[in-house]
């Protein structure tokens, strides 16, 4: 069993990125910049903003935090984001989620000017991606094929299993993984809430992706020798022995699983520092598809 490092893998996306603002800075040339929109003080939004600004000061990125209360009305969000559309100086926008419930997030996501759709959320990311071109897209599932491009995983022709089926991640891995690619080309099972054998299809598959939400819901009996396991999961736990009060656990019963498989993903430390990655690289390539009408 091999696991898949999404420290190591991460660090090494954002090295390249970071060599390559450096570059455009020493041509006289402003870096990258992203803007992002934290409504309210949700403790895990919080957390993943924080980061988000982290990975871009530490890349080399420029960033901004517009903070609003949670109480803001969803006109005064979209004049927000309108702003941020034609600042010349921005590259990518994101909002993040959850909204307010009185906030439309599908309202929120069309109103980003589809150019600066770094989270691949705008229904023209979405079409685009499904045609299989260029585009921006999402980052939880672009870095899932980031790190297995890293890993140099077998993919073509094999069975990939997919427990989830949202909009950020479920459904577009299971687009990505079934198109045409050195690391793609699966044959690929969507499963959901409603799909009723599920034991069996994941005991036929090569590679599961579990994005479901639910603490090790993936356990081993589920899983074939030597499968592919990627744990998109990351639910918050309580757990006293933790100085925040709170563990962070994936949707596979890692202790028994790992063991079955020929790679895994490991929570923390797998896919969520992949998603940053992610994110910072469709941000790059904002910057230069904005300033330059090209992208790396
Ligand atoms: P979601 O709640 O939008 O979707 C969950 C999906 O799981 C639904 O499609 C549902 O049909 C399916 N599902 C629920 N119960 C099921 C069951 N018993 N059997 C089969 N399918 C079932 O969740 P989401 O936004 O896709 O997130 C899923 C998980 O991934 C969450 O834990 C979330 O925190 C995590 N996540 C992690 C990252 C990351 O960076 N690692 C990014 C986004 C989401």
């Amino acid at each position: 069993m091999e696991l898949l490092d999404g420290k190591k893998v991460a660090q090494s996306v954002k090295d390249a990125l970071k060599l390559e603002t450096a570059r455009l800075r020493s041509l006289q040339l402003r870096a990258p910049h992203l803007a992002a929109i934290l409504i309210g003080h949700d403790g895990a939004s919080e957390t993943y903003v924080a980061s988000k600004i982290k990975n871009c000061e530490e890349t080399g990125f420029l960033s901004s935090l517009i903070r609003l209360p949670v109480e803001v009305s969803e006109k005064e969000v979209l004049d927000t984001i309108g702003q941020l559309n034609n600042r010349d100086d921005i590259d990518g926008i994101l909002v993040q989620l959850p909204l307010p419930v009185h906030v439309s997030e599908q309202q929120v996501i069309n109103s980003i000017d589809p150019a600066k759709d770094v989270d691949g959320f705008h229904p023209v990311s979405t079409g685009k991606m499904v045609q299989g071109m260029p585009t921006f897209i999402p980052a939880t599932p672009y870095g899932i094929m980031l790190m297995l491009e890293y890993y140099g995983i077998p993919t073509i022709g094999k069975h990939a299993v997919v427990i989830g089926r949202s909009n950020i991640v479920g459904r577009p891995i299971s687009i990505l993984l079934s198109q045409q690619g050195t690391y793609a080309n699966c044959t690929v099972t969507l499963c959901h809430s409603r799909t009723t054998n599920l034991k069996e299809i994941c005991l036929g598959a090569d590679i599961i992706v579990a994005a479901l939400g639910k603490p090790g819901f993936l356990t081993a009996d589920m899983v074939k020798e030597n499968a592919v396991v990627v744990d998109v999961g990351i639910t918050r736990v309580a757990d006293d022995s933790k100085k925040s009060g709170f563990a962070l656990k994936g949707d596979v019963d890692f202790i028994q699983v790992a063991p079955k498989c020929s790679y895994i993903t490991p929570v923390p430390g797998g896919v969520g520092l992949m998603t940053i990655a992610a994110l910072l690289k469709n941000t790059f390539n904002a910057y230069l598809l904005r300033t330059q009408g090209d992208t790396n």
